[in-house]
């Protein structure tokens, strides 16, 4: 699947549409989740044009791939989940249902999550 740019995320980081900013860096931009799915539900996107997991995992420099776990941490460490615990997700694809094209993790926490998360 070729890299759609006119993707939201995409514009996110194009400053075209706002977002609430947790932390960014050179690697990574992270922002809340507009429809939370927990008391704490953020998503970390790469700065790279990744459509998913599949492509970033396949066509990302070891820089970008280290520098976006790093992201995802530091993220965690913002919202203050690192010791009451939270869980990190991400879709690929359509069995997954993947809404956004842009390669992203949501961090879960804030509160005791369900065994899954369930879309709905
Ligand atoms: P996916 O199903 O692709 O893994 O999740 C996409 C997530 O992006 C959903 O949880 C959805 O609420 C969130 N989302 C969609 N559009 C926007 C937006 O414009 N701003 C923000 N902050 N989140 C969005």
């Amino acid at each position: 699947m070729a890299y759609d740019s006119n993707n939201i995320f995409a514009k996110i980081l194009r400053g075209e549409i706002p977002c609430n900013k947790v932390y960014e860096d050179e690697f990574a931009l992270a922002f809340r989740d507009i429809n939370p799915q927990a008391a704490v539900h953020t998503l970390v996107i790469p700065k790279g044009a990744y459509v998913s997991f599949d492509d970033f995992s396949t066509k990302a420099t070891d820089a970008e791939i280290g520098g976006f776990a790093r992201a995802v941490q530091a993220t965690a460490a913002l919202e203050g989940v690192t010791d009451s615990g939270y869980r990190l997700l991400a879709n690929h694809g359509k069995d997954a249902n993947q809404e956004v094209p842009h390669f992203h993790v949501h961090i879960a926490g804030g509160e005791a999550l369900p065994e899954m998360i369930a879309k709905t």
